[in-house]
């Protein structure tokens, strides 16, 4: 692309930004969509979130995401707050807006698009969350926005997944997300769930590890969806397939995440097609069968 006195700039703040693969997505969908935009990292230490903020508006860079550890940090310094994204309490993608930045999560609201692509709607649905961390959380808030029936949030430490369940219940006003123990499982009452696996258990290279081994908790879940996307087929997947379930990894999820963000800084809608194919280079990227 030719960089010249008319292109836009955009770019992710986190820390570290070294193994992102938002570049190669926004700089992809930049050159195929024909938009003169360019996309960087911004390695960004903790203590210094506002000054970025403050300096990007300054330097009217068109957007930014937000990734580990500034996703929440961040949003003291924004102007608005989009209203999922302000009951997470975390951000991933800054839209410019008048003085400054307003803040959305297509973290979830890319998991969801992501999910509907493999015909898994959230609504009325019966769900096991499994973490309490930043990822985990915001899947419990997704869940209770999108109407699910309940939510079973099960965590190694369980004080986390409680105080989570009464964050979710009290922001929605309705009793749906139940905190417990991943120990506690067996408590889960018989039925067919979808599970959402949010711990960072099973990460390359630890692709043998497993969050829960005991196989009587497969037979409970009809979809397992796990937000790891490297290894592409973790062993959480393939124990919810050894078990008659459908197993989904989280590379879609980094997809619309990225197209969603995309979307808002240009006002665009990227087509299907498009999609596919940055889900394709990205397979490629990360070794995902
Ligand atoms: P995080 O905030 O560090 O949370 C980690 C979670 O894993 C916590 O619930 C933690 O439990 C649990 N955990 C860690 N080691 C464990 C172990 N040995 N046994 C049981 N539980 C363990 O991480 P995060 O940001 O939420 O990310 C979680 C996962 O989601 C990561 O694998 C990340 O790659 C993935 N993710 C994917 C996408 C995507 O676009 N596909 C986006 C965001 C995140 P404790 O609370 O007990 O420590």
């Amino acid at each position: 692309m030719r960089i010249d006195g008319r292109t836009r700039v955009c770019g992710l703040m986190g820390y570290p930004v070294e193994h992102t693969l938002s570049p190669l997505i926004h700089n992809m969908l930049a050159e195929d969509l024909g938009h003169h935009l360019l996309y960087v990292p911004f390695s960004v230490e903790p203590d210094r979130v506002g000054e970025a903020v403050k300096g990007a508006r300054a330097l009217n860079l068109m957007g930014l995401n937000v990734t580990v550890p500034h996703k929440s940090a961040v949003i003291p310094w924004l102007v608005e707050v989009d209203e999922l994204a302000e009951k997470i309490g975390a951000v991933n993608t800054l839209v410019r807006c008048g003085d400054g930045y307003k803040g959305y999560n297509t973290d979830m609201t890319g998991l969801q698009s992501a999910m509907r692509t493999d015909g898994i709607e959230l609504s009325g649905e019966s769900v096991v969350v499994l973490g309490a961390g930043g990822a985990a959380r915001a899947v419990a808030f997704l869940c209770a926005h999108a109407g699910a029936r309940e939510v079973w949030l099960l965590n190694r430490t369980p004080e986390r997944a409680v105080q989570i369940a009464r964050e979710v219940n009290d922001a929605f006003g309705r009793d749906c997300v139940h905190g417990l123990a991943l120990a506690a499982h067996e408590e889960i009452p018989k039925g067919q769930y979808l599970a959402v696996q949010g711990t960072s258990v099973g990460l390359y290279p630890h692709t043998e590890e497993v969050v829960i081994r005991e196989e009587g908790f497969y037979e409970k879940i009809h979809t397992g969806y796990d937000l790891i996307y490297r290894p592409g087929d973790t062993r959480f997947m393939q124990l919810v397939r050894a078990h008659g379930g459908k197993a989904y990894n989280g590379l879609k999820m980094l997809a619309y995440q990225a197209v969603h963000a995309y979307e808002l800084w240009n006002g665009v809608k990227v087509d299907e097609a498009e999609t596919n194919r940055i889900i394709q280079i990205l397979r490629e990227e990360t070794n995902v069968i």
